[in-house]
């Protein structure tokens, strides 16, 4: 028996590759030619930490291939597609429904379907009643929390499987499939479709209100005196808070966080009940992802002709996943207002370049790059590599001397000792 994959994207490419190191077979099948293309050449179309490696060595091994034809026989299908935002906030699912009618119409026999997508809550549902066929089959919703940047980590070893079903064969069939990721100590938990459904977007919606909650008292620190970085080590003291998602920064992105609160929104608007606390944690959020370019408005008085180095593109570090990042919309603002951008990622470059073009913008290979001619450098994205960097190199190269941090990855005084006119999150200006 093997696995089949449907969408080799961030899930589906970690997810099927995880499960090949485990021993299964597994079939990888996207609609995209090219990323299967790719993938047949030995490119891995994203970055991911240890992802290149177990993809090498299980196509070698034979337990692992990519393709766009649906096989002969099918027997388990993970659907990992696809679910964006459609205008309103609610989730698209129409790669969902495109997928489950390909299995419908490659199914010779009992099929395990199960939704690792982020999909809303009924989904399962939606799925068996769209499914044509005369073949038995299991619906099971077994949402997926890796983490960009400690995806294959996160796979190999789960906090936890969520398994989501409407009967207990279906349960004891993924039991099966995952028992080798759960050698050490059983972490599957068997609910109903539903709860299962609604664990993933309760999950991503208190993560995202930890951020946005910091966020808010990072503005209160800023007005009232305060440091949120004591503050931030006083409250997460406290174990029934904890340290963990406590950093006001410049707000959330990723393919995640943004999309999810926003179909969960709609869920809650098409179930005629009111979530004002998630409209407030978005709300929140797209003030946040501002506050860069109004402290630089701030500064400079107007930013036309200025030249503003921007430190990390990727919407968090170890990842080049750009959607939704935190810098593009602040890249867009520094543009409307006539400034210059000199652009640094690490790993994200190719796919900054891919989506942004504009005569104002230099692409450069490093911080020190970007820093050059620059009148004041944003850090956006806290890759490890920014946190020693020679700042007396830097400072001689630029044209100004302000630096924005939008992760707090630096001390105050020591910047300011260092020469920089120095701004972070949550902590009022004067005190620096
Ligand atoms: P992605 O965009 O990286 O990859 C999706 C892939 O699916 C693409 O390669 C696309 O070509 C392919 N695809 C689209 N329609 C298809 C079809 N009908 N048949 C076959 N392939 C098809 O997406 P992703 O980031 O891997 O996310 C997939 C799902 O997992 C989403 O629902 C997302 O919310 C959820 N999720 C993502 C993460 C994450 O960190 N990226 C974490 C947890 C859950």
């Amino acid at each position: 028996m093997y696995i089949l994959v449907i969408g080799t994207g961030y899930v589906g490419l970690v997810t099927g590759a995880c499960f090949a190191e485990m021993g299964h077979h597994v079939i990888c099948l996207d609609i995209d030619q090219a990323k299967i293309d790719a993938l047949n050449n030995g490119h891995i179309p994203i970055y991911e930490p240890g992802l290149e490696d177990i993809v090498r060595r299980n196509r070698q091994a034979g337990r692992l291939s990519f393709t766009t034809q649906y096989p002969s026989k099918i027997s388990v299908c993970f659907i990992a597609v696809p679910t964006p935002s459609k205008e309103d906030g609610s989730c698209d699912l129409q790669y969902v429904m495109a997928a489950t009618r390909e299995i419908g119409r490659h199914m010779t026999g009992h099929c395990l379907i199960v939704l690792k997508s982020t999909v809303p809550v009924g989904t399962a549902d939606a799925v068996r009643a769209a499914l044509v066929t005369n073949h038995p089959f299991d619906v099971v919703s077994n949402p997926e929390f890796l983490k960009e940047g400690a995806a294959v980590a996160d796979c190999m070893k789960p906090d936890r499987i969520i398994l989501g079903v409407d009967n207990p064969q279906a349960a004891e069939m993924m039991k099966e499939l995952y028992a080798p990721f759960t050698l050490n100590h059983d972490r599957m938990l068997v609910m109903d479709n539903r709860s299962a459904e609604m664990t993933k977007y309760a999950a991503n919606a208190m993560l995202a209100t930890r951020i946005s909650f910091m966020n808010e008292i990072a503005g209160l620190c800023e007005h009232l005196g305060a440091n949120i970085n004591q503050v931030r080590i006083g409250i997460g003291s406290d174990h029934r808070i904890g340290y963990q998602f406590l950093y006001a920064g410049v707000g959330y992105g990723g393919s995640c966080f943004p999309k999810d609160i926003h179909a969960l929104t709609a869920m809650a608007k098409a179930a005629g009940y009111e979530a004002p606390l998630l409209t407030a944690v978005d709300t929140i959020n797209e003030r946040q992802k501002k506050l860069l370019a109004k402290k630089m408005k701030k500064y400079f008085g107007a930013l036309e002709d200025k030249t503003i180095a921007i430190w990390g593109l990727a919407f968090k570090p170890d990842t080049d996943d750009i959607r939704e990042a935190p810098a593009l919309q602040l890249i867009q603002e520094l543009l409307d207002h006539g400034a210059d951008v000199r652009l640094y990622d690490p790993v994200a470059l190719t796919k900054a370049q891919n989506l942004l073009s504009h005569p104002s913008i230099t692409w450069c290979s490093s911080e020190y790059e970007a820093a050059q001619g620059a009148d004041a450098i944003a850090l956006v994205t806290e890759w490890k590599q920014f946190r020693f960097v020679d700042f007396e190199q830097v400072l001689a190269g630029m044209d100004g001397k302000a630096f924005f941090d939008g992760r707090n990855q630096y001390k105050p005084r020591e910047m300011k000792s260092r020469g920089f006119d120095y701004f972070c999150i949550g902590i009022p200006d004067q005190t620096v």
